[in-house]
């Protein structure tokens, strides 16, 4: 990798006591992040995401943060703390450990069950220490205390990171939800106990935190959803992230009330959701989810199919389903939901997903987030409708 500013040569020596922070990724970019923590020669990474490449980078799978610099010193690094599950928070973990396998990872528990099926399948048995907030580990010298953040995915976590050089505080990514589907607030009185002992440094970022005004609950999607199964005369097809739970918890509680079957599509939405379910974190009513080959001896007004590919990801089901390049056919009638907020810079490949599934069945394509609710009424099966809105990332 080039670096941007090679005139600026390498970094003074860490003065004793002090603490260094170096990010590697993640500063001006949704994704691929990773924070290192230097303090007397010993390292704490907090986090190892993956960034997805854009449309004008054919054949990149993944971009990974830079370990140029961590490379001669896998040594000095006591472990990783991954804040949640998330792939551009957890997705660069097997390409690190690849390096180095005994790495310690620490989290939550959903955290580390994600994080440990993803290295399965790259051979890697990880050593993991699970931490729930509350929850005071020394990792060497850093001595790490946890925080319960509410976030669009169940169990992540903020971390406060004392050294004798201060109390730095990472937040990981949150959000403010004050009706959280599983109750668990972002924890603020742990965060005014913090203040007051002195925070000396706040790491603090999650996506459009720049805008303004309170965000939707994500128990409001609810009432969306309940609209558009309503009126849905065929099939029903919603994308959402592999990992959103919540999310997926409240279309199988829409599918339940109509009456409909559910089969999850795609190899990352249905490992997640086992891995939910078998944790407890999906509640699932028995004989509601079924294998997607049992799904042709359905009325198409009893399906539901719930898959990957909302931000318009080129290998996810919806894309392909779009490209007629899977096994999932779009046939005139079926409804699709983009269940989950644009993130910012996928518009194009959202509407090139929204205008091939329109070719093939005059779809009725729907956004469904919290904020654009009032507007996501279902229209006609021969219209196209499609609305956006640049929520947070919900
Ligand atoms: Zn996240």
């Amino acid at each position: 990798m080039s670096h941007p500013h090679p005139e600026l040569g390498a970094p003074p020596k860490l003065p004793k006591g002090g603490l260094r922070v170096t990010p590697l990724g993640g500063l001006g970019e949704i994704g691929r992040n990773m924070t290192v923590f230097e303090y007397e020669g010993r390292l704490l990474i907090v986090d190892c995401g993956v960034l997805f490449p854009e449309e004008e980078q054919p054949g990149v799978d993944l971009i990974l943060p830079d370990f140029t610099t961590l490379v001669d010193r896998l040594d000095d690094v006591e472990a990783i703390v991954l804040t949640h599950g998330h792939e551009d928070h957890i997705g660069g973990v097997p390409y690190l450990l690849r390096l180095k396998p005994d790495i310690p990872l620490i989290g939550s528990k959903l955290t580390l069950a994600l994080i440990e099926a993803k290295l399965q399948e790259h051979r890697i048995r990880p050593y993991t220490l699970e931490v729930a907030e509350g929850r005071r580990e020394d990792v060497g010298p850093f001595d790490c205390e946890f925080v319960a953040v509410n976030h669009s995915i169940p169990d992540a976590l903020a971390v406060a990171i004392r050294t004798p050089a201060g109390l730095a505080v990472h937040t990981g990514d949150f959000k403010m939800d004050q009706l959280p589907m599983d109750g668990r607030l972002t924890d603020l009185h742990a965060f005014a106990r913090l203040s007051e002992e002195g925070i000396d440094l706040l790491l603090s970022d999650s996506t459009n935190a720049e805008v303004p005004g309170f965000v939707p609950a994500e128990r409001d999607i609810s009432n969306v959803l309940r609209g558009v199964f309503a009126n849905a005369r065929k099939r029903i097809i919603v994308a959402s992230f592999a990992s959103h739970i919540h999310r997926v918890q409240q279309i199988l509680d829409a599918a339940h009330e109509h009456g409909r079957k559910v089969a999850f599509v795609g190899r990352s939405m249905v490992r997640n959701m086992g891995i939910a379910r078998d944790l407890g974190y999906l509640r699932v009513p028995s004989g509601l989810v079924v294998d997607v080959k049992t799904l042709d001896d359905l009325p198409d007004d009893k399906v539901v199919l719930i898959c990957t590919g909302s931000q318009g990801e080129p290998m996810a089901a919806l894309s392909r389903m779009a490209n007629r390049d899977h096994q999932i056919r779009i046939v005139q009638g079926d409804t699709v939901i983009l269940a989950s907020s644009l993130i910012p810079g996928n518009e194009n490949a959202v509407y090139r997903v929204i205008n091939g599934l329109s070719r093939w069945g005059r779809t009725s394509s729907t956004r469904a987030t919290p904020r654009s609710m009032s507007r996501a009424t279902p229209r006609p099966a021969n219209c196209c409708t499609s609305t956006t809105s640049a929520s947070r990332r919900t």
